[in-house]
């Protein structure tokens, strides 16, 4: 695997043009500086995207150097798998369940508690104490979408295919719906309950210059590759969470697992063409990334 950081960024003006050109000329090798910076625009505006092989450390300095010329920018990551990480993954974990705004379902109304998770920064994780409430017809033909705050929602269609193909790991919840009485359709809340340890190798990534706990190292915590602890994987479901949640600010949430068979039943059943890029992730297509097991 390997972990690319790209800082986009513009500047607009000559003095900060200049201190940032002399930073790039003088003290960024060639083999760290993988595309061209100072794209002239034509408003007179400069923009640049810089891209590195990510560390730690390496982040933080350009993260300073830049912010020191004026510029506030951090990271955006790319994760780029090998073949044998897609191959010998042990869960692909959702991301998206496609590239369109109705790959997502408006939630109208329902109840959540918020449980605390730290007490020193305040994060804390979301949970429904009433059945999700939606507008079940938007679903139409789309088999699986994201109800937000880690919360997936399926189709009747989908319910049956899982059932079909005995599925394991997963109950289901119906919605409540919310519009007109004529247009509602069978849709259920994928309820996951197996949790998977993350392996002592896991690591996270936080961006520069955003607000970290050291208590418990979840506050703003963001993607990175799953790690999971090989010993667990033994007794196999086909829907698993992490049970090491990540953040958008202080909202934790677990992403969805699908085990293996389960997502190479979706592609040969054509619920989703096999997506190894955003190049190629359709309207409908399961984005998913390949979790790794380790020690
Ligand atoms: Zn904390």
């Amino acid at each position: 695997m390997k972990v690319w950081m790209d800082f986009l960024f513009s500047v607009n003006g000559r003095q900060q043009q200049e201190s940032i050109d002399r930073w790039v000329r003088e003290e960024l090798g060639p083999e760290q500086l993988l595309t061209d910076g100072g794209q002239a625009g034509i408003d007179g505006t400069t923009y640049y995207s810089l891209r590195f092989q990510y560390d730690h450390e390496g982040q933080w300095h350009i993260y300073r150097r830049l912010k020191e010329a004026g510029v506030r920018s951090g990271p955006t990551y790319t994760f780029e798998f090998e073949t044998t990480e897609w191959e010998e993954a042990p869960y692909l974990m959702l991301l998206s369940s496609g590239n369109s705004h109705r790959a997502f379902l408006e939630d109208r109304g329902t109840l959540v508690t918020l449980e605390p998770a730290c007490e020193a920064c305040g994060v804390y994780e979301q949970k429904p104490v009433t059945p999700l409430a939606a507008d079940t017809s938007v679903l139409r033909d789309r088999v699986l979408v994201n109800g937000g705050a880690g919360q997936w929602v399926i189709s009747g269609e989908m319910a049956d295919w899982l059932e079909r193909r005995g599925a394991t790991g997963y109950r289901l919840e119906p919605l409540l719906h919310q519009g007109g009485e004529t247009e509602s359709q069978p849709a259920y809340r994928l309820v996951v309950d197996r949790m998977l340890p993350v392996s002592p190798e896991q690591q996270f990534l936080y961006r520069p210059g955003e607000e970290h706990c050291a208590s418990c190292g979840k506050l703003n915590r963001i993607y990175f590759p799953y790690h999971l602890e090989k010993d667990a994987l033994a007794e196999p479901a086909d829907f698993a969470l992490p049970e090491e949640p990540l953040a958008i600010s202080r909202q934790l949430y677990r992403p969805l697992f699908l085990s293996r068979r389960l997502y190479e039943w979706a592609v040969a059943d054509g619920l989703t063409s096999r997506v190894k890029d955003l190049l190629s992730f359709g309207e409908r297509d399961w984005l998913v990334h390949p979790t790794i097991a380790a020690n």
